[in-house]
């Protein structure tokens, strides 16, 4: 049986911070004097450019307590993360993460040394480009957000971890594992590439920033902050996100990285395999979570995917708002698909080629001004009620 540990927090103070993980990681099954000595890569997210309160981001004091009680118990601190589109100092400047690094002097992944991982059990793909210092961590230290998420429902322990592939790599991933049933299989095969990494005696263990967290349209800055009051520790990512979706009500049907990950052997999807330590679970459950608002079957999206008449008429699409569009063409970077173009004559908004759009939702998640939201195709809602 794995353990999760899971505290009532409400504020973001470093040393109460300090103090609940300590506790948090010990009743998970990790004593904080492992740290001695070992090299620890953490991995926040970072997914861009945002100010903490918007809840993109994990907190910046959330992880500033993480490395000083790394720190503190003899430990190594080095920050691994890959923003999505913008720089890691740009993105770090503006989250409040900078003046952390500054002030603990902590080394920074450059986002260009790699490394080659593989997963010789991936059900599609087998190898990944990761970080590097990942290959020379004796603990992987993953700090994620509880957020909603428009493809894998929630984004928590386990799709955190993606953030160690490269920048733009990212992206491509979306393009190769397109649909709605490929990408978070693709996600379980990356998860085991790590799994198989941090082995013989490698730890990775999970602190996840629940104090506010993001429902409705995450992950990016058009989902609402949400306070939640919670921070959880464990040392499996599914278990640890199976519990994530118990407390915010979350149809766990919908999030395959909890169940698929649990079929193929990479952690725990039962809620009664899970023995949670701290506060009562049902003490700690969240009324009226919001999910993203995407009602259609994934199976009925996978499928039409391909046809672009019948896609465009039953597949959200991502449309930029004049009133919001700041023409800045974050999205049309991320775009693996290079459906974005740039507007033309007294077009105040990118344009979009929705034959060519995968419906990945990059731009969406990526946008800083929140101008993208998803329009229903006219087909949707009659089979919505399908
Ligand atoms: S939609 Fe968003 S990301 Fe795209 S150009 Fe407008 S403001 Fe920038
Ligand atoms: S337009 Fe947006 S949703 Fe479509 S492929 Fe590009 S980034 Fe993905």
């Amino acid at each position: 049986m794995t353990r999760v540990s899971l505290y009532r927090c409400a504020e973001y103070d470093k040393h109460v911070l300090f103090d609940v993980f300590v506790k948090a990681l010990d009743d998970a099954g990790f004593r904080a004097d492992g740290f001695r000595g070992a090299r620890v890569a953490i991995k926040p997210n970072m997914l861009s450019a945002s100010a903490p309160e918007k809840a993109v981001v994990t907190h910046p004091v959330f992880f500033a307590a993480a490395v000083r009680m790394v720190k503190a118990h003899g430990g190594v601190p080095v920050l691994v993360e890959s923003p999505a589109f913008q720089s890691l100092e740009k993105v770090a400047l503006k989250t409040g993460y900078d003046r952390i690094i500054a002030e603990e002097r902590m080394e920074v992944w450059d986002n260009k040394s790699v490394a080659v991982i593989t997963n010789d059990q991936g059900r599609k793909f087998k190898r990944f480009e990761v970080a590097k210092p990942l290959m020379e961590a004796d603990i992987l230290l993953n700090l994620p957000k509880i957020k909603t998420h428009a493809i894998t429902c929630l984004t928590c322990a386990v799709k955190n971890l993606f953030g160690t592939i490269p920048g733009l790599a990212k992206s491509q991933w979306h393009m190769r594992a397109q649909t709605r049933e490929e990408f978070p299989e693709f996600i379980l095969d990356f998860y085991g590439a790590i799994k198989a990494l941090f082995n013989n005696g490698r730890r990775v263990l999970h602190l996840v920033d629940g104090i506010i967290g993001m429902e409705g349209e995450g992950p990016g800055p058009a989902g609402t902050p949400r306070r939640l009051d919670m921070v959880l520790a464990g040392t499996d990512a599914v278990a640890v996100d199976r519990v994530v979706a118990h407390l915010t009500g979350l149809d766990v049907a919908k999030i395959a990285t909890i169940g698929s990950a649990a079929q193929r052997g990479l952690g725990v999807g039962k809620l009664e395999d899970i023995e949670i330590a701290g506060q009562a679970i049902e003490a700690m459950a969240v009324q009226n979570f919001k999910a993203p608002g995407r009602s259609f079957s994934s199976r009925i999206q996978d499928g039409l995917l391909g046809f672009n008449a019948v896609k465009n008429l039953c597949v959200e699409k991502p449309v930029p708002s004049a009133e919001r569009c700041t023409l800045c063409y974050q999205c049309k970077s991320i775009c693996p698909a290079g459906a974005i173009h740039k507007s033309e004559g007294t077009q105040r908004v990118p344009r979009y080629d929705y034959n060519a759009c995968i419906r990945c939702y990059c731009c969406l998640e990526i946008c800083p001004e929140a101008a993208i939201s998803l329009e229903k195709g006219k087909l949707q809602w009659i089979l919505d009620r399908l």
